[in-house]
């Protein structure tokens, strides 16, 4: 065959693309890997908060999430926004994530979701077999800092019991025996000893090494503007006049596919949901696990001798800029949940930011593109890219050699809400 019609093309070099090709050439496929940015260079996989979450089976399109949301709006440090704005495809993706919004979605979505992690948390254990990048096995804690947020979090953690996760109900104390090496100021915790962390820029440059060593070819710096599309099938990407021609294509462009795949007749419902992230370089205290302050959603990460806090969901478009008042909502959170950590701690600490391509059913889309069967999109893992990359790429390179996957991905078809 045509060694052009073998040649898988993927476009994006966050988790999800990198991990996409290195599945591909793991079967022994040709792959070109487009990224826009320089090696090294930003995206939302690199600023993270690291996690790998089995814990997380409910779909952020859960009951009590619009009440919820619409508290927080009217509150600038809140870590929930939809900027409001005349865009019709913001009203579509409001309106589909209200539709989605209530238990009977979480019911048919759960196990997804727990299969999707626990697989993909095993495949990132046979990844650090071959290449160490600092996967820590030790579970994480959703720190509760009332009373009311235990409750909540316990009637999580049966549920989680009920589809086959580990998880465990902790008062103060024994939260504080888990974790000695911070000192905490709680009502209690849950622990989910499945859960998992690491340092997400450090795993992608394990990935491009992977991948580079397997033979892909990296395109940095080429940024597709557009798709050839002729009789059905996908014959190109193209930037200013360059052509990638291949045999499939892969597009896992984050929070930018959505206008790529519409010139591939999809309209993919996804909104960008901005993210910050501050890392602490010397913190007063390490912890040794991971947690998240679940009253103030913050996700706090240990990364060798720093500690990363990560948080906010603004939805508000493909704006990377900084809103003091949101980051300053994440500092301000911090002394409450750890009393030895002050807002001086994070003076001159640069903030990071990330935007996370998201669904309005809280479920990634990863499968062919209707009526180009050549073309998969894998995009859409909002809170998950990290947790689900290796898992999503193993996917993707399944659908690419035409075999099953290891559960039916159904759930995930790219034109579900076409
Ligand atoms: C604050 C924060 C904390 C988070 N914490 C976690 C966590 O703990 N665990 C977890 O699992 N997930 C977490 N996430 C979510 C996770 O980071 C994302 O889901 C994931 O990074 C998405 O990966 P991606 O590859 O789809 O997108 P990206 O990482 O954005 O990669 C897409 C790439 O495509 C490139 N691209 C786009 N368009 C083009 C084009 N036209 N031509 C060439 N290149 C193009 C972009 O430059 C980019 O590099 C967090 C996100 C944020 C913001």
């Amino acid at each position: 065959m045509d060694p052009v019609n073998q040649r898988v093309i993927v476009l994006g070099g966050g988790v999800i693309g990198l991990c996409s090709a290195y599945y591909a050439l793991q079967r022994g496929m040709a792959v070109t890997l487009i990224e826009r940015e320089l090696p090294g260079g930003d995206n939302c996989s690199m600023g993270n908060a690291g996690m790998i979450v089995p814990s997380h089976f409910i779909p952020l399109a859960a009951p009590g999430m619009i009440a919820k949301g619409l508290r927080w709006m009217f509150n600038p440090e809140s870590p929930f926004y939809i900027r409001p704005r005349l865009d019709p495809a913001l009203a579509r993706w409001a309106w589909l994530f209200y539709r989605h919004s209530n238990a009977k979605h979480v019911e048919k979505t759960r196990e997804l979701l727990r299969d999707l992690n626990l697989e993909s948390r095993r495949l990132f254990a046979e990844l650090a077999q071959e290449e160490e990048f600092g996967l820590a096995k030790r579970g994480m804690l959703m720190l509760c800092k009332t009373a009311k947020g235990l409750d909540e979090e316990a009637a999580v953690a049966a549920a989680a019991r009920e589809i086959g996760l580990e998880a465990e109900v902790l008062d103060a104390a024994a939260s504080a025996r888990l974790d000695p090496s911070i000192t905490m100021s709680l009502a209690g915790s849950v622990h989910f000893p499945q859960d998992c962390h690491l340092d997400p820029a450090r795993f992608l440059a394990s990935l491009r090494r992977r991948v580079l060593a397997l033979g892909a070819e990296i395109a940095s710096g080429v940024e597709i503007d557009t798709l050839d599309i002729q009789n059905g099938k996908v014959r190109a990407l193209l930037s200013k006049g360059r052509r990638f021609e291949g045999g499939h294509f892969v597009i896992a462009g984050g929070s930018w596919s959505p206008s790529l795949l519409r010139q591939a007749g999809l309209k993919l419902p996804l909104q960008a949901g901005k993210g910050y992230s501050l890392t602490l370089e010397n913190p007063p205290e390490l912890p040794s696990l991971c947690s998240i302050f679940v009253e103030a959603k913050v996700a706090i990460t240990p990364m060798a001798q720093s500690l990363r806090f990560a948080g906010t969901m603004e939805v508000g478009g493909l704006d990377l800029s900084i809103d003091p008042a949101r980051v300053r909502g994440i500092v301000k959170s911090v002394r409450d949940y750890f009393p030895r950590f002050s807002e001086t701690d994070f003076k001159g600490v640069k903030p990071w930011s990330g935007l996370r391509p998201v669904s309005p059913d809280g479920i990634p889309y990863l499968g062919p593109v209707p009526h180009l069967p050549n073309l998969i999109a894998a995009t859409g893992h909002a809170m998950m890219g990290l947790s689900l990359g290796p898992v999503s790429g193993r996917l993707v390179a399944d659908l690419l050699a035409g075999e099953p996957s290891f559960r039916s991905i159904e759930q995930m078809a790219a034109g579900r809400f076409s």
